[in-house]
């Protein structure tokens, strides 16, 4: 049976974040991915937006790896060359009765260290004049960026470094032994395999696959929810120069205006169902409530401007009657198990914290037991 030091199921971003930091940090690195190529799933449906980090619970792992990852993919975009753009972000209260939850979310910004600037109903109809608000702010740190450039040079980095993905391979199980893992694989030529050090960035199938872990304890396994989400694509020429939200609604952040670096404005994602397994189909019969959500605050919306997009689906850790749960990054002080780091509910703002997912991580498996030692350096 082969031997590796270290590796990491799933090559979405996070996944490919996590490689490269181990890598880079001198490990020998190996992903195994289901798929036939990395970033197919999650990481492949979803807004492409560089969040702020306004929207999360203080002191929470969304809130600090959101502002931390943030400032670390801006660098890393610029250094890299992957195409990004700080294209602003208008969070807007559509009628008088929003303005507590408004208020709300300036001040959760203030502890979050999120700078964002007020914004009256003239100062939104002059930064965009198809949109009514009665009042807004403005979050200059939020952009876009080309996931799948980002992804590209993820791998790159990690590979340059040592590390290798394989394609093709769904890890099927594994089991503890006193000096490692032993991983079993499916695919077209099964085979077993030792690793030292196991990071389980499987997204939507992380639990699924931590149940399978032999000698891992089954209490340790948060529940999965699957929150399903739409976009429709709007026809013509889009309206708007920034990212426009409403509220944020219960499992999401509310049917929204986001640009991608083409000029192609999309809206949504909605929260439209919670399937049992995972399930990309698009859905007949949302486009009245899309309409009716967008024309809240773009009241010219044209009949017929939306077109079917795609669909991605939130991995979650809460189901729709309870508040949203953190990410999870659950290392051997959490679990017991030496060498081996689950995350579990990487949903927004996954893709925003990725770098900063990965620097926590590599610190786990390093023996920091206090993540808060790594954000602080
Ligand atoms: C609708 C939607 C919109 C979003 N918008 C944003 C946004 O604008 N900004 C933002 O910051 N975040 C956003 N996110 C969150 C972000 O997309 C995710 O946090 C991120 O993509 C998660 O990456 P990942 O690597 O954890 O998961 P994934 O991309 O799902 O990768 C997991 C990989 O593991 C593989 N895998 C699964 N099981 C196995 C197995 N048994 N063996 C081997 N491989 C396996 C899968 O094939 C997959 O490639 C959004 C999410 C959704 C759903």
């Amino acid at each position: 049976m082969e031997t590796v030091d270290t590796v990491v199921i799933g090559a979405g971003v996070v996944g490919l974040a996590v490689a490269r930091q181990l890598a880079l940090a001198g490990h020998e690195v190996l992903i195994l991915e289901a798929e036939a190529s990395f970033g197919t799933q999650t990481s492949a449906r979803n807004s492409e937006v560089i969040h702020s980090g306004l929207y999360y619970p203080t002191g929470s792992l969304k809130a600090r790896l959101c502002v931390r990852g943030k400032d670390l993919l801006y660098r890393y975009c610029a250094e890299r060359g992957v195409a990004h753009r700080r294209i602003g972000k208008l969070l807007i209260a559509a009628e008088e009765a929003e303005l507590p939850a408004l208020a709300g979310y300036e001040r959760r910004a203030a502890a979050n260290g999120v700078p964002l600037q007020p914004l009256t109903a003239a100062e939104i109809r002059r930064l965009e004049p198809a949109v009514r608000a009665v009042a807004g702010l403005y979050s200059q740190t939020t952009g876009i960026l080309d996931s799948h450039g980002l992804m590209l040079a993820l791998l790159g980095d990690a590979e340059q470094a040592g590390a290798t993905l394989v394609t093709h391979t769904p890890v099927t199980g594994a089991r503890i032994e006193p000096d490692g893992m032993v991983l079993s694989t499916g695919g077209d030529e099964p085979f077993e395999l030792r690793c030292r050090w196991l990071v389980n960035e499987a997204g939507l199938r992380a639990q699924e696959l931590a149940r399978r872990i032999i000698g891992f304890p089954a209490e340790a396994v948060p529940p999965t929810f699957y929150a399903k989400g739409h976009y429709f694509t709007l026809s013509g020429h889009a309206p708007f120069r920034h990212l426009v939200y409403p509220m944020p609604d219960h499992a999401g952040l509310g049917i929204h205006v986001t640009l991608d670096l083409g000029g192609q404005c999309k809206f949504g994602p909605d929260v439209s169902g919670w399937p049992a397994t995972p399930d990309y189909a698009f859905e007949s019969g949302l486009e009245g409530k899309f309409y009716r959500a967008i024309r809240r605050y773009y009241p010219d919306l044209p009949d017929g401007a939306l077109q079917p997009g795609y669909t991605g689906i939130r991995p979650k850790v809460t189901g729709p009657t309870e508040a949203a749960g953190d990410f999870i990054i659950q290392g051997p002080a959490a679990h017991g198990v030496a060498g081996l780091v689950n995350l579990f509910g990487i949903e927004s703002p996954g893709l925003t914290a990725c770098l900063a997912l990965a620097e926590q991580v590599l610190a786990e498996l390093a023996g920091y037991t206090n993540s808060q030692q790594v954000l602080s350096e």
